[in-house]
C-alpha cells in the first residue's frame, strides 16, 4: 500500500463524533452488536475504524456507499468498552466524505441543513415548512401517498384547537420573542466550527 492518508485519524477525529477514535482497540464489540451489520455484513464499524486509524484511505473509500447506513441506534455506543462512541465515529466519517466530496449530501444530511436553517432563523420549527423544503431541495413530490395518509390520520384525531393552531403555524411563521441575539450567537459560533473542521481537512475556507 502506497498510499497512505497519514492524516486521516486526525481529519475524523476534528468532526463532531469522531473525537475519541484513537481508544478504539479492536475487540469488535461494536459490530457484534450493529443492528446494520446484521443485515449487511459488509457493513463492519470496527474495520473501518481500522482503517481509518491505519490511514488506509483508499481502503475505506471502497465502502462509501454504505458507511452513511448508520441508523443511529447507538448500540455499539453502549457495548464499546473504550468510550470511542462508534455511532459517532461514522457519523463523523460520513461528514467527512460529503465534505472531501466523495460522496454527494445525504438526503439526512439535507433534511438536517433545512431543520436547523428554520430553527436558526426562527427559534422554532414548522413540521410542514420542513418537510416543504426538504422535499424542494430532494426533488420529490410534496403529494406523496404515505404522506397523505398519514396527514389523514393525524387529522381525524388532532383536537380542533391544536389542528387550527397548527394550520395558523403553517401560514403566519411561528417565531421565538427575542431571537436576534441567540440566532447572531449561534451563527457565530457555527460558522467558527465549519471553519476549524475544514481547516483541519485542509479544504478552503467558504466564501
Ligand atoms: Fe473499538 Fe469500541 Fe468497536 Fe471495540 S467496541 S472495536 S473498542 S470502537
Amino acid at each position: 500500500v502506497t498510499d497512505y492518508n497519514e492524516a486521516l485519524q486526525d481529519e475524523i477525529a476534528a468532526l463532531p463524533g469522531g473525537e475519541h477514535i484513537h481508544r478504539c482497540w479492536q475487540c469488535g464489540s461494536c459490530t457484534n452488536a450493529c443492528t446494520v451489520n446484521a443485515v449487511n455484513p459488509d457493513f463492519n464499524p470496527r474495520y473501518w475504524i481500522y482503517l481509518i486509524r491505519m490511514g488506509m484511505e483508499s481502503e475505506l473509500l471502497r465502502d462509501k456507499d454504505i458507511i452513511w447506513q448508520c441508523v443511529s441506534c447507538n448500540k455499539c455506543t453502549y457495548v464499546c468498552p473504550r468510550d470511542v462512541f462508534p455511532e459517532g465515529v461514522m457519523k463523523a466519517t460520513s461528514h467527512w466524505l460529503a465534505l472531501k466530496g466523495h460522496t454527494p449530501k445525504s438526503k439526512s444530511m439535507i433534511f438536517d441543513e433545512e431543520f436547523t436553517a428554520q430553527v436558526v432563523a426562527t427559534g422554532k420549527i414548522e413540521e410542514g415548512r420542513v418537510i416543504r423544503g426538504f422535499f424542494a431541495k430532494t426533488g420529490q413530490p410534496l403529494l406523496q401517498d404515505w404522506l397523505v395518509e398519514m396527514a389523514k390520520r393525524v387529522a381525524r384525531r388532532l383536537p380542533f384547537r391544536l389542528g387550527f393552531l397548527m394550520g395558523l403555524a403553517a401560514i403566519f411563521r411561528p417565531r421565538t420573542r427575542g431571537w436576534g441575539k441567540a440566532r447572531d450567537a449561534i451563527t457565530e459560533y457555527v460558522e467558527e466550527q465549519e471553519s476549524r473542521q475544514r481547516k483541519a481537512l485542509g479544504l478552503k475556507d467558504k466564501p
